[in-house]
């Protein structure tokens, strides 16, 4: 995971699945995908990836921390 403050145009996009979402829609979209990935209480058991919440995951099992 990495963060880099690169200044792209802000398009509001409403991510639903972080599963879903290419590398280059993860740049574009960092800020939403930041939020989502914060304090993560879900991790996608198909694609590794954890969001807050379990909707924004294609395979989501709980995750305690
Ligand atoms: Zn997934």
């Amino acid at each position: 995971m990495y963060f880099c403050e690169t200044m792209k145009k802000h398009k509001k996009t409403k991510i639903k699945s972080l599963c879903k979402l290419s590398k280059k829609e993860v740049e574009a979209n960092l800020d939403e995908v930041a939020l989502l990935v914060t304090n993560p209480k879900h991790i996608c058991v198909k694609c590794a990836r954890v969001a807050k919440k379990g909707s924004n995951l294609c395979e989501p099992k709980g995750i305690s921390n």
